[in-house]
């Protein structure tokens, strides 16, 4: 049995003056009417001119070599203009999924042209990624996928259908998973690729899905007879399913796993300071100090990602209890907060509150289902 390790990162004056360098821009930025603060702002608000406002800071592909357009700065200083940036509830959803994973799977197996072509504009917020895994009949069991590749004279031809591809129309490149090959009896997990896939190309359509909270920001993505050249192969024909596991690691490891709702409980304060019960100040005290647990956690992964320790099962763990804690937050809001909005309510708050409501249940089955973290938890623990 192996332990989970959360190494704990103390907090230095340089992290300080960054973290205050972001909150000045935000500030600057929602004074002058920049954005609405919005719960689950990775997922659903997406701006790209804020994405590109953030490039020009140097705020994404933070961790990139700067030959392809990144600013070699550590995993926690990215870690930190993150946090800033969910904790303002800042619309950051367009460049989400490029700069927290696409790019990175780019640098750990893209050819020199792809890293070339795609991250200068990824870092500097101009082009934007979605993630191609989920299926009708593939989510949790992901090696279901039944997209297929078949090699061509030129490249290869695609066909298939992905789901709940997030952000997909915004997007110029998905990762999709595709089966290349069949699979050796009952290992599924053989014969899976990776492709780097333009989405404004013949074949591919993207059709938006409404969630329940009557927004568009996933998508169903059909893929007829999709021409690709060869080089839309990403990292190694058949090694698939191994760079997948380590984007989801990339997918699970960061702090929107438990901010998502943060922006609720901060805007709820402004009302609620001075007026807390005692059952009240409990239960303010005990989201405080999950929530400090919980960064804690996340900077221990933040550090040991940097120094290339897989940190997989503590991803799945924080990802698993920040669910459960963003969920907290939003029942204890509610109970704290009058049920019926009164005058003192700042502006916004009661359409804050409707709108983390309707969108708590994705929170525990994207990226993953609490369940099958549960899962990849026990196996650490040698009960399966
Ligand atoms: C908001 C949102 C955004 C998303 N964005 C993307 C995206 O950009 N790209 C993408 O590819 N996918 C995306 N997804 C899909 C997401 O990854 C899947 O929804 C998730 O993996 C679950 O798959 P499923 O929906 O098919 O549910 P299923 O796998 O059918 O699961 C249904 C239920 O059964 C349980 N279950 C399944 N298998 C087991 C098991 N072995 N043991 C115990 N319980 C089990 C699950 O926990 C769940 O409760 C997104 C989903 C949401 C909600």
């Amino acid at each position: 049995m192996q332990q989970f390790n959360f190494p704990f990162v103390a907090t230095n004056q340089e992290e300080t003056q960054l973290r205050n360098e972001v909150r000045s821009f935000l500030k600057a930025e929602l004074d002058s009417g920049g954005y609405q603060p919005s719960a689950d702002c990775w997922m659903t608000a997406a701006s790209p001119e804020f994405s590109e406002k953030l490039g020009t800071q140097g705020w994404l592909g933070m961790t990139w070599p700067k030959q392809y357009g990144g600013h070699e700065r550590t995993t926690l200083d990215r870690l930190i203009v993150t946090e800033e940036l969910l904790a303002a509830g800042a619309p950051v959803a367009a460049h989400w999924i490029a700069d927290r994973q696409t790019g990175q799977q780019i640098i750990n197996f893209g050819t020199e042209e792809q890293k070339q072509t795609l991250l200068p504009k990824m870092a500097a917020g101009k082009s934007f990624a979605a993630i191609g895994m989920s299926e009708p009949q593939a989510g949790s069991d992901l090696a279901a996928v039944r997209t297929k590749a078949d090699k061509t004279a030129t490249g290869w031809r695609l066909n298939g259908r992905k789901i709940w591809s997030t952000g997909a129309h915004l997007c110029d490149h998905m990762i999709v998973l595709a089966r290349t090959s069949p699979a050796e009896g009952r290992n599924r997990q053989i014969g899976l690729s990776q492709f780097l896939v333009p989405l404004k190309t013949r074949g591919v359509e993207v059709s938006g899905i409404d969630d329940l909270s009557n927004h568009v920001h996933f998508n169903e993505t059909l893929f007829e007879d999709v021409d690709l050249t060869e080089d839309a192969l990403l990292g190694k024909e058949g090694n698939g399913w191994a760079q997948c596991m380590g984007e989801l690691a990339l997918e699970r490891s960061g702090p929107e796993r438990f901010l998502s709702t943060f922006i609720l409980l901060e805007q709820a304060l402004t009302v609620l300071r001075g007026k807390l019960d005692n059952q009240g100040l409990i239960t303010l005290g005990q989201l405080i100090a999950k929530l400090r647990s919980l960064r804690i956690m996340s900077r221990g992964i933040a550090r040991q990602l940097a120094q290339g320790i897989p940190s997989d099962t503590e991803a799945a763990m924080v990802k698993a209890l920040g669910n459960a804690f963003e969920k907290e937050v939003v029942t204890a809001t509610r109970r704290l907060l009058s049920t019926t909005p009164t005058n003192e309510w700042p502006a916004g708050l009661a359409a804050l509150l409707d709108d983390a409501v309707l969108k708590l249940p994705a929170n525990t089955l994207r990226g993953g289902t609490t369940e099958i973290l549960r899962g990849i938890i026990a196996r650490q623990l040698g009960m399966r």
